[in-house]
């Protein structure tokens, strides 16, 4: 059977056919800000997020203390007329993560690339703020604190069993683990098999009835075909 190694340059081949542009947008913006963007990016394309990080931008909101303190409406506001609506839904994280800043870091977002605080600690943290969770803890881990992780996706968890690479009973824990000790320590690797992930579940490993016969990771299935999937 293929292994996930193996199959990695495909995966990361996929992240050139993603929205160009999508992978590594954080690293020359600030921490905050790139803490937002990793957020947005969970829940939105690029093309929808970036404008309305510019414009949060534009508007002064890319602080926690001002995130923190502005209201629903007025970030509503700043966005209108510069970058597609956003839902207050999918700014929530958002202003969830200024308040945790501000309520326990004196609105310091260094210390999200503090290396003196653990990873274990921070990833913990930031998992228990409501709306972030593993995955939004792990994508912020890995856009901002220069440590190495990886957000898994619903996509990426699919995959991952339907190859045989992951057991449809492991944790989320497992799952991150095995991506991270696959893709190495190389945070450029990690964000790009991210991406890359996402843009094959999303194109061909869909939920039902996955499109094998048009998928770059096609030659990686195993001798049966895709583990537990329903296929056309
Ligand atoms: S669509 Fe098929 S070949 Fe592609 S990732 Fe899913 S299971 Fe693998």
């Amino acid at each position: 059977m293929p292994t996930l190694d193996e199959a990695l340059p495909l995966i990361l081949k996929a992240t050139l056919r993603s929205t160009p542009g999508a992978v590594h947008p954080f690293d020359s913006v600030r921490l905050f800000a790139s803490a937002v963007a990793a957020l947005l990016d969970r829940q939105l394309r690029p093309s929808v997020w970036r404008p309305i990080v510019e414009a949060l931008k534009d508007a002064g909101l890319l602080d926690p203390e001002p995130m923190d303190r502005a209201g629903m409406l007025e970030i509503q506001e700043a966005i209108r007329g510069k970058a597609p609506a956003i839902s207050p839904r999918s700014l929530s994280p958002v202003k969830q993560l200024a308040r945790w800043l501000v309520d326990r870091h004196q609105g310091r977002a260094e210390i999200l690339a503090e290396p003196r605080l653990s990873i274990e600690v921070l990833r913990e943290e930031l998992a228990s703020i409501r709306g972030i969770g593993p995955a939004g803890a792990d994508a912020i881990i890995l856009a901002v604190s220069g440590r190495p992780s990886y957000p898994v996706d619903r996509g990426t968890y699919r995959i991952l069993v339907r190859h045989g690479w992951l057991d449809a009973s492991s944790s989320y824990e497992e799952a991150r683990d095995l991506m991270v000790h696959h893709a190495g320590d190389d945070l450029v690797r990690l964000g790009e098999a991210a991406a890359g992930m996402t843009w094959l579940a999303s194109h061909f490993c869909r939920v039902t009835a996955p499109r094998c016969e048009a998928c770059p990771l096609a030659s990686m299935l195993p001798p049966g075909g895709p583990v537990g999937a329903e296929t056309d």
